[in-house]
């Protein structure tokens, strides 16, 4: 910080230094003064750019400022670039405070842990994380969403496997403690986190018995294992470390934080991000929303039905019930096409509850929250009502969790008006005839203004000055203006307070007592609507717990019915699950490609995969003939199933895997620096190393990104390996333009070779679009070229050279018969050594 001296602030000033001194360097202080939070110094310097504000100089220090009633939507500027921002207010009125007034910082807003609607997604989680090294190259994390009181925690074997979860759950801030941070693998593993910013705590944070007493003392419990993470002590680590951070670093209330879970892999089919992207099942990297599986099925109602949909198909369920009964309740949902209407028609009402009782739980929520409660919790009975009579287990269970809290939505309706303003301190909150003693200061208040009227009517009368007026300003309160030309008939008792340029302006005492009375109704009228607020907020606050579970059992029938719907709109089936190996789809599509405005009809293809004689299909054709779209779609489908949701197709027999593999494109990860081979071969050693019998590999043009002879021989191996290797034995999606790879077919059982049908039609070629049993008989890259508009020249040299090498080898010169020509013209330069091949 600047070099102050101190002895020569002034004591508002040296509270503030006071104040600021004990918060990290990184952090700006809003410091409220009146209508402002003022920021100074080295705060204001860094601060004023980002928040387009300008900054001025008070006595020597730099200074800039923002009306505190809009404080929200610079914070999220401020929040967004990366800053956390202090909020200082005062904890006294200054109009009744002796000397200076009592100022506090009432909370840290940073990146991880905001909860304001005007900087966050409503579609997605905003996560804090924290992360803890264990012996053996484990991991710990535990994930807090402040906006949403949601709290879980996960371990991992290995750094692959934390920094999968760190890029799937995107936290927006991550803390680690100050030495850990810099050991081992945690530098590689905190590069998962693309930018997002990591703080540093101490380390002893960390240590398990502290860690866990800061949870058991947050629950109010005195073990944790009723929360399932009593025996997993890096979790505990990492989950305490972030309550303690959270609480005591940040000021933050996290009482509407209510429980912990423990996230384990074996619960869902793990898709990694690469995965993700390559499937493009979510918008992840700023991708576009509309191509993703998430736009294609994403009709839900409720901001937590999409942020609950988000999760399904990031994470889909891993257990066999679970997801057999949500397919059931959409089949319900398909079979009472009215009750799933009316469902979601009454989900209409429901605002963000999630959010809205986390904001309140935490003592921040505003008239708009507490109304927005209100006017959601009274939309429960209807859709309790919708589905009247519903036999459905899963619907069932999910009705019995919804609360409807009808006192409280009486409370919340008679009290508050009908557009509340986010102010809380300047009243209009509260309903005329709610509290008696409010309405009689109201009335106290009005009477003052129509006493004014007749006032101004009354001394325009008696003074004949017809333009007399009575007005109001801050400074002065109430006044009497007369206009200079008439300024010397003002009568004798009026005392002149103020000369301007035009006017002057008058007191009279009566005036000023009527002043006082006024003001004094309104003081008292905004101090009792906080009052009352507060209380009503306290109320709300009480039902947490039900709240919670309310909007939680809403996000499930949001996206259960959501999921219905688009199975109607868009012809999907009820895949069958089971426990076996066989994955058998008829008449698959992909949900996405057949969705795409303008593309051709979508032709739909059977696929068979088990663990035995159909556990590697590999898929030849030529380029552009669909292999990929082909492979990615058994891949989504299945991921669709496990997600709860119908999928695309006439028929679906589909098991319960643990993960997706894909191995896709050959894009340069720039962001984690490697190179397209080398991010090819570390995907392929990944999916080598962790698939199982129950996994589904999706494998495109493997070996691209080296030389032919290479890619060939890896791709064989690859191939060889997952067959052979008993404890891997995974269903293979293996597309290719190597044809040299369909010998595998002659050579391994569990391998079938499929092809994309194409019809040739002269020198052209029509793409057919269905997958059939065989290989591909050549690639037809040449047709492919000429469709894409090579010149005509170079497409019948292609084939001259093509007829060459199918002939095979070299010449007898030792050329390559690659460079060969029928008209028998020089093929290599005698003076540099070069080969013209293309010199006509
Ligand atoms: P490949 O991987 O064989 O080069 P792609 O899968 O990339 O081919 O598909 C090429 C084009 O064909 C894409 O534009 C895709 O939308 C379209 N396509 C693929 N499969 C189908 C299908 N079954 N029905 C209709 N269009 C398809
Ligand atoms: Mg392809």
């Amino acid at each position: 910080m600047t070099e102050i001296d101190e002895s020569q602030l002034t004591p508002l000033m040296k509270q503030y230094m006071s104040i600021r001194k004990a918060l990290p360097d990184d952090t700006v202080l809003f410091y409220r003064l009146g209508d402002f939070y003022e920021m100074f110094y080295d705060d204001a310097r860094r601060a004023a750019p980002i928040l387009g504000v300008a900054l001025t100089q008070r006595a020597g220090a730099p200074l800039c400022g923002v009306p505190y009633h809009a404080v929200d939507s610079y914070l999220a500027r401020a929040i967004r670039a990366g800053l956390k921002v202090a909020i200082c207010d005062q904890m006294e009125d200054p109009a009744t405070a002796k000397g200076i007034v009592k100022r506090e910082v009432t909370r840290i807003v940073t990146p991880g842990t905001v909860t304001e609607d005007a900087i966050l997604d409503a579609g997605k989680n905003n996560f804090i994380a924290s992360l803890c090294p264990a012996r053996h190259g484990a991991f710990g994390m535990a994930l807090m969403d402040l906006s949403t009181g949601d709290f879980s925690v996960e371990s991992f074997e290995s750094a692959t496997q934390a920094v999968d979860a760190l890029l799937r759950s995107a936290p927006s801030e991550c803390i680690a403690g100050r030495d850990a941070a810099a050991a081992g693998e945690m530098p590689t593993v905190l590069g998962a986190l693309r930018g997002a910013p990591v703080t540093l705590v101490d380390d002893w944070t960390f240590q398990t018995d502290a860690a866990g007493q800061e949870l058991t003392r947050h629950f109010g419990v005195q073990s944790l294992e009723g929360f399932g993470i009593a025996g997993d002590p890096e979790a505990v680590s990492a989950a305490g470390a972030l309550v303690r951070y959270v609480t005591c670093d940040l000021l933050r209330n996290i009482d509407h934080v209510r429980s912990i879970r423990r996230n384990s892999s074996g619960e869902y089919l793990v898709l990694d991000e690469t995965t993700c992207l390559n499937l493009d099942i979510v918008p992840l990297r700023g991708r576009p929303r509309e191509t993703t599986l998430l736009g294609v099925l994403d009709s839900t109602k409720t901001p937590m039905g999409a942020r609950m949909m988000r999760i399904d198909l990031q994470r889909p369920c891993g257990r066999i019930d679970a997801i057999a009964a949500r397919h059931e309740s959409v089949a319900w949902f398909v079979a009472n096409r009215i009750a799933c209407a009316a469902l979601r028609e009454s989900l209409d009402e429901v605002r963000d509850l999630e959010r809205l009782i986390a904001r309140i739980g935490a003592g921040l929520g505003n008239g708009r929250d507490l109304k927005a409660l209100g006017t959601s919790l009274a939309a429960v009975p209807r859709v309790r009502g919708s589905l009247e009579g519903c036999q459905d287990p899963l619907l069932g269970d999910l009705l019995a969790r919804l609360s409807d809290l009808p006192d409280l939505v009486a409370v919340l309706e008679a009290a508050l008006v009908d557009s509340p303003p986010p102010g809380l301190r300047d009243g209009g909150i509260i309903r005329d005839g709610y509290n008696a003693e409010l309405d009689e200061y109201r009335r106290l208040a009005g009477e003052g203004h129509t006493w004014l009227a007749e006032f101004q009517a009354r001394e325009q009368e008696r003074t004949g000055l017809k333009t007399l007026k009575v007005r109001h300003n801050k400074i002065f309160g109430y006044y009497i203006e007369i206009s200079k030309a008439l300024a010397a008939q003002a009568p004798p008792e009026y005392e002149r307070r103020q000369t301007l340029v035009n006017a002057e302006r008058f007191v009279t005492p009566e005036l000023k007592e009527y002043e006082e009375k006024i003001f004094g109704a309104q003081d008292k009228a905004q101090a009792l609507e906080y009052r009352i607020f507060s209380e009503l907020r306290d109320l709300a606050a009480s039902h947490t717990a039900q709240i919670q579970e309310t909007a939680a059992a809403i996000a499930r029938l949001d996206v259960l019915s959501a999921f219905a719907e688009r199975a109607m709109a868009f012809g999907y089936v009820r895949p069958q699950m089971h426990g076996g190996d066989a994955l058998r789809i008829v008449a698959g599509r992909h949900p996405i490609v057949e969705q795409t405005p303008d593309s051709e009809r979508f032709v739909p293809n059977d696929t068979l995969l088990d663990c035995a004689e159909n556990q590697i299909a590999i898929i030849t054709g030529p380029n552009m003939a669909g292999k990929s779209t082909y492979i990615r779609q058994v891949a989504i489908i299945a991921i669709m199933a496990h997600a709860g949701s119908f999928v695309p197709a006439a028929e679906a027999l589909m098991p319960v895997m643990d993960r997706v593999f894909t191995r896709v494109g050959a894009g340069d990860d720039l962001a984690r620096g490697r190179s397209t081979f080398m991010v090819e071969m570390q995907e392929t050693a990944n999916i080598l190393n962790n698939a199982t019998a129950r996994s589904l590999i999706v494998l495109d043009e493997i070996g691209r990104g080296t030389s032919t002879f290479d890619g060939i021989s890896i791709a064989w191996a690859v191939a060889e390996f997952l067959h052979n290797e008993p404890s891997v034995k995974a269903k293979t999606l293996f597309a290719t333009h190597y044809h040299e790879l369909t010998d595998l077919e002659l050579q391994l059982r569990g391998v079938k070779n499929y092809s994309v049908q194409v019809k040739e039609r002269g020198d052209s070629i029509v793409f057919l679009r269905t997958i059939a049993r065989g290989a591909a008989d050549k690639s037809y890259g040449i047709q492919v070229g000429r469709l894409a508009g090579l010149p005509q020249r170079v497409v019948d040299r292609a084939k001259e050279i093509l007829g060459n090498l199918e002939e095979g080898e070299l010449d007898a010169t030792r050329q390559p018969k690659l460079a060969k020509r029928s008209r028998n013209r020089i093929a290599l330069d005698e003076e540099t050594g070069q080969l013209h091949l293309f010199e006509f």
